[in-house]
């Protein structure tokens, strides 16, 4: 199994930065905002309340799965939802680890939107599973369509998975796209979707579409989502999937026998997340908007950068061939991985190699950062890629 490209470059980073080395890290996806205080609070209260300590129910405490079930019912118009089909896990990675272990048996295929987030193909690997890529380009937003999904069932195909807003490429299907992708699923049975939604908070485009809300689907799906990203919340390690019946169950088991349930105050926490205000996340989405307007137009600077706009999550995913066959001193450019390592050693700016994300031609940058780092990292970018030749 491969190690977590993201979490190796981030790795790498603060090792750097450790030995005094001024790193820009664009590399993690991880908001760079605070919890919001009344979250913050809800986990005090919850230390003070003593009430929390002992071991949680496997699948979550029953209220906050009753608070996830209403909001997506009323937000996802997901309105089979409820407490039952909802598993609460230590982070939307845990929750797709528990969903492939349960599901997949050796040699069944999973096909991957791609370019996709680092850990689906490992973890389908690891659970004997078989990934099945089918890939957008720049040119369609990266966006693999219904048709490709299509061509590429087969009979041993299980399951599928995309994440909308997507990792890496910050791009939304539409209801209208995911309708199409839906439809695909009448003609085939036994086979599932994990509909990614964990940056659902950050779109841009001011729709987010539940594929599991379409007609048919709440049986075909499997909605995975979590804390970490709309409540800067990823260090509490929260969060969660609706699913049918028969898979939350196999899911509670599986979990009930690797880490048992979430830890209590993150949950307590997560409560106050879901039920309470939610100014502070629709603040930190307008934040990430004018990052990704500042970032589009330093990166439309630099000769040789070719980017869509991302619609949503907080990631450029830009196509880098144009460097590919360049040097400068001891450095020769053969793919983007050593451009990544190029741009660490050159210019101190972190990003990772879109060959973990399956597109070999890109590199993804996090603007997840403040806006004066993201000056400062472009503009070291700017100077190490135009002294490429
Ligand atoms: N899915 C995607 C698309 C992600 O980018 C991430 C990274 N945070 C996760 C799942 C896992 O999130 P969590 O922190 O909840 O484990
Ligand atoms: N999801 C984030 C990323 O893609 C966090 C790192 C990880 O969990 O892999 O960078």
């Amino acid at each position: 199994m491969e190690e977590s490209a993201t979490l190796a470059m981030a790795k790498k980073a603060r090792e750097l930065k450790s030995q005094g080395i001024d790193i820009i890290s664009l590399s993690l996806g991880e908001p760079d905002f605070k919890t919001p205080k009344h979250i913050q609070e809800a986990a005090k209260s919850a230390i003070d309340e003593g009430k929390y300590f002992a071991y949680p129910p496997v699948a979550g405490y029953q209220d906050l799965r009753e608070a996830i079930a209403k909001k997506l019912r009323e937000e996802n118009q997901i309105v089979e939802a409820k407490a039952e089909n909802i598993v609460v896990s230590t982070g939307a990675k845990h929750s797709i680890a528990n969903v492939f272990m349960c599901m997949l048996n050796e040699g069944d295929e999973v096909v991957i939107f791609s370019p996709y987030w680092v850990s689906y193909a490992e973890i389908i690997k690891l659970a004997g599973g078989v990934p099945v890529l089918i890939e957008g380009t720049l040119e369609n937003n990266f966006k693999a369509t219904a048709a490709q999904l299509k061509d590429a069932m087969t009979d041993k195909t299980k399951a599928v998975i995309y994440s909308s807003p997507c990792n890496p490429t910050g791009s939304v299907f539409s209801k209208e796209e995911l309708e199409a992708i839906a439809e695909v699923f009448k003609s085939k049975k036994d086979v599932y979707v994990i509909a990614d939604e964990i940056y659902e908070l950050i779109n841009f485009t001011g729709q987010h579409a539940s594929i599991g809300s379409f007609p048919g689907m709440f049986e075909r799906t499997i909605t995975v989502n979590g804390f970490s990203k709309g409540y800067a919340m990823t260090g509490w390690r929260v969060g969660y999937i609706c699913a049918p019946l028969f898979i939350a169950k196999a899911c509670e088991k599986m979990q009930g026998q690797f880490t048992s349930g979430g830890t209590g105050i993150a949950q307590r926490a997560a409560l106050a997340a879901i039920s309470g205000d939610q100014q502070p996340s629709k603040e930190m989405e307008k934040a990430y908007l004018g990052r990704r307007e500042l970032v589009l137009n330093l990166l439309r600077d630099i000769p040789g950068i070719k980017t869509h706009v991302p619609e949503g999550a907080f990631y450029f995913f830009p196509d880098v061939t144009a460097f590919f066959g360049k040097s400068f001193g001891n450095h020769h450019i053969k793919n983007s991985d050593d451009l990544c390592i190029y741009l660490l050693e050159e210019s101190n700016v972190s990003v990772v190699t879109g060959a973990a994300f399956g597109a070999p031609d890109c590199v993804r940058l996090s603007y997840a950062a403040s806006e004066e780092d993201l000056k400062e990292a472009l503009s070291r970018m700017k100077k190490a890629l135009v002294a490429l030749v």
